[in-house]
């Protein structure tokens, strides 16, 4: 007999005919001969709903709150997936996050699970249950309830399968897989068969949103395989796995896409020692992730020190970036929100020269300027002005040879 995992996103169950077919879906794996446990999202539409609930409520609202409000999503699904599960003659039950015991840290609206404890599911599963997992919800160590950050539910499934050392973790979206870039852009976008964690991680960090990076991490470091596949249809999908010698050959696997964050420029910061500390320290402290950074080369003995963070982190970034920067008796603060980061991924690139070369040059071609260049050994981000995305991930999508035959 084999323990599965299976986690069905927003759109799988966004009514009650789509959470009456998932029904079914995990019945048969069950009467396969398997035990699974089916973690859910939020029926689609449903965060968004309840976060702007909070937002009208309140200007800038309570993260405690936040999260007791948004973890409500979660828990409606479980109760009707067991209940579709029993209309079908089936055994399910129902579990949130501090039933399961999720242990999180207490960083609201984006926690870290720390421990699960998988004794309760294991006594539900052998008594022939279906346990069905709200996603995206923990409980810290004082009993508050916390939130994993949007796309959580993907790293409940992932972690709970790695808990319970699942034989196959199985993640149902409305796509058949990962695709070399968003198809909604580029219809030569192609599913990919097999992709590697730190691959992967790449394209979750850069926007691409099948999986939340989180889950991924988890992944690979537990070494689950993870089997992205959509929940409308039987296809194969894509398996996120370790990486492997076929894997190198392909020079570039993906060319992805973020609109989501913003650049903001510290101007004419001292250039001494400390000052990065002074400005990136309060930024991290407030939980907020800085993606790009870049400093230009002194002059007079003084730089401009330019970063992204998230979107969402926006206004709470500005405000301390624009009191740290009297502080230190930098110039001025500027801000631009109308960028886009692309980036190109691919294992391959350890081993093959030229794809930063080559990028360049198409960019050139189509006269799209530049704005902020950061590397690593599998990845190029760019940040370009946001009303050129399309175009440059179609270019660089055809340029790297991925286009769909
Ligand atoms: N419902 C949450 C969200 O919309 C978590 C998830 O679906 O994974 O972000
Ligand atoms: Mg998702």
């Amino acid at each position: 007999m084999s323990l599965i995992v299976q986690k069905y996103g927003g759109t799988s169950v966004a009514n009650i005919d789509r959470i009456k077919n998932v029904a079914q879906r995990v019945l048969k794996t069950q009467r396969a001969g398997n035990q699974v446990v089916v973690v859910v999202s939020a029926m689609s539409g449903e965060t968004n709903r309840l976060l702007g609930l909070a937002n009208h409520a309140c200007e800038m609202p309570n993260e405690r709150e936040l999260d007791v409000i948004a973890s409500t999503g979660e828990q409606v699904t479980t109760a009707l997936l067991s209940m579709c599960i029993h209309q079908l003659g089936g055994e399910a039950i129902s579990l949130q996050g501090h039933q399961v015991k999720i242990l999180t840290d207490n960083a609201f609206s984006k926690a870290r699970i720390l421990s699960i404890d998988a004794e309760i599911l294991k006594k539900y599963l052998s008594q022939g249950q279906v346990v069905v997992v709200a996603g995206f919800q923990g409980v810290d160590s004082e009993g508050h309830i916390t939130t994993l950050g949007r796309g959580g539910s993907d790293t409940t499934g992932v972690a709970l399968a790695a808990a319970l050392k699942a034989d196959s973790c199985e993640i149902y979206t409305d796509v058949d897989g990962v695709y070399t870039t968003d198809p909604n852009i580029c219809e030569r976008a192609q599913k990919i068969e097999k992709v590697s964690y730190e691959e992967m991680l790449e394209m979750a960090s850069v926007g691409a949103k099948v999986l939340q990076i989180r889950s991924v991490e988890f992944g690979a470091k537990y070494n689950v395989p993870i089997h992205v596949r959509s929940s409308f249809n039987e296809n194969p999908g894509t398996l996120v796995c370790q990486e492997d010698s076929t894997m190198e050959s392909v020079v570039v696997t993906a060319i992805a896409y973020d609109k989501n964050e913003v650049k903001i420029a510290v101007r004419q910061v001292p250039d001494k020692p400390g000052v990065a500390m002074k400005v990136f320290s309060p930024i991290a402290l407030a939980n907020i992730n800085v993606d790009m950074i870049v400093q230009n080369v002194s002059e007079k003995g003084a730089t401009d020190l330019t970063f992204t963070v998230p979107k969402a982190d926006f206004k709470k970034a500005l405000q301390i970036v624009n009191a740290v920067a009297k502080d230190i008796g930098a110039e001025k603060v500027e801000s631009y929100e109308n960028i886009a980061k692309v980036s190109i991924i691919g294992v391959g690139m350890r081993s093959h020269a030229g794809v930063a070369a080559k990028t360049f040059e198409v960019l050139a071609k189509e006269g799209i300027n530049i704005q902020m260049i950061s590397t690593s050994e599998i990845k190029i981000s760019l940040v370009i002005e946001d009303k050129y995305t399309e175009l440059a991930v179609r270019t660089l999508h055809t340029a790297f040879g991925l286009d769909k035959k």
